[in-house]
């Protein structure tokens, strides 16, 4: 079913997936959203995937400065194997965060009713 800005694009036996778009309009804003169902443990599991961005350019002057700041954000993930990021996901309006919501609802029943 396709809502507003919030579109199925595959499901599965176990799992649906489904692709929201920011309302700024750049597809490498969207935001993938996996809903996968464990039965064993009767649990559904929300993932999200999204394009994040090391924002090098907001404590750095300059093309040097830039690496520099890039160079250490990279060696953080290299020795502590994690980097905290913060990426925005914009909604306009109560109809798209509506067929967000409506998104998950379904892949929600999708998942419950699916009989294996
Ligand atoms: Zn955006």
């Amino acid at each position: 079913m396709t809502t507003n800005k919030v579109m199925k694009i595959h499901e599965f036996e176990d799992a649906v997936y489904y692709r929201a778009s920011c309302d700024c309009g750049a597809s490498h804003c969207d935001l993938t959203i996996e809903l996968e169902r464990d039965k064993e443990v009767d649990m559904i599991f929300m993932n999200m995937y999204k394009d994040v961005h090391w924002c090098s350019y907001w404590q750095a002057d300059g093309f040097f400065k830039e690496t520099w700041v890039k160079i250490k954000a990279a060696l953080r993930i290299l020795f502590n194997g994690h980097i905290k990021v913060e990426e925005s996901f914009i909604f306009k309006g109560d109809d798209h965060i509506d067929a967000f919501l409506n998104a998950i609802k379904e892949g929600r029943d999708y998942l419950k009713n699916n009989p294996e």
